[in-house]
């Protein structure tokens, strides 16, 4: 057992409007009362973010957007920035997720700059990286989690790594019922956790929070927490109910 606090992160992706968050946010609250030893994220859609926020003042809970520009302000229709998101209370943003980049064509040179720009302002970049079926199929697991993290982490040093969070999330496993085994997703962990410590020293890989995501429910939650290097876990479908996003938060 590490001495990395465990976080648990639930993405909604495009689901729920205000009110339904706001119905969401107060269920939560209510059956996480107490919960210590886990930090917990709720990763609502923009438009939702400022209402979760003023709900969850009070409460060990952190709020993350979903996506960020990387420039202050500007010409950029449609895209909200770092001090925007820093002026409402936003804690963290995940980076990177795998619809972002087959979707919206996010690259690993522009999430580099998104990174630092986050880290800079203040708010904690969960960096998502991960394989399709076919690279795994092909072998090129490895090959394509190391080009991430040199393309994804560019732009910072080993203290800026401490700030940050990463997640490994295969594609197969995003949204397909199809969860890693506790053995694969160590060891690509483990495997990133090196690769970080080549880049940046032991101790440096060593503090940053690994999380795995694709497929977590909270039938497999313990399993997963219990591999090592394995520090969380970034939750879609199951994040969507209170109640299972409690059990998953509550996985000890
Ligand atoms: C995700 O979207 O980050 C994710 C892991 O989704 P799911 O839990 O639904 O697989």
């Amino acid at each position: 057992m590490s001495n990395r606090t465990p976080i648990i992160a639930g993405n909604w992706k495009m689901y729920k409007t205000t009110s339904e968050a706001s119905a969401y946010t107060a269920e939560f609250l209510g059956l996480v009362a107490g919960v210590t030893g886990v930090e917990m994220v709720l990763c609502p859609p923009f438009t939702c973010l400022a209402e979760v926020r003023r709900q969850t003042d009070n409460s060990p809970v952190r709020i993350a957007a979903q996506n960020m520009h990387f420039a202050p302000e500007g010409a950029f229709t449609g895209e909200v920035s770092a001090p925007m998101l820093k002026e409402i209370g936003v804690t963290d943003v995940i980076l990177g997720h795998s619809e972002r980049r087959e979707f919206f064509c996010e690259n690993d040179e522009d999430l580099a700059k998104k990174v630092a720009v986050a880290i800079e302002a203040g708010i904690r970049p969960i960096l998502c990286i991960g394989e399709t079926d076919a690279e795994r199929e092909a072998g090129k697991t490895e090959e394509k989690l190391r080009g991430q993290i040199e393309g994804g982490l560019a732009g910072i040093d080993a203290d800026m790594l401490a700030g940050m969070v990463i997640a490994y999330e295969p594609i197969w496993a995003i949204g397909t019922g199809k969860t890693a085994t506790p053995e694969i997703a160590q060891q690509a962990i483990g495997f990133i956790r090196e690769a970080l410590t080549g880049r940046f020293g032991a101790g440096a890989a060593g503090r940053v929070r690994i999380l795995y995501g694709g497929s977590v429910k909270p039938d497999n939650i313990s399993e997963l927490m219990a591999e090592e290097d394995i520090d969380g876990a970034l939750v879609g479908g199951a994040s969507l109910k209170a109640g299972s996003f409690a059990q998953i938060v509550k996985f000890s």
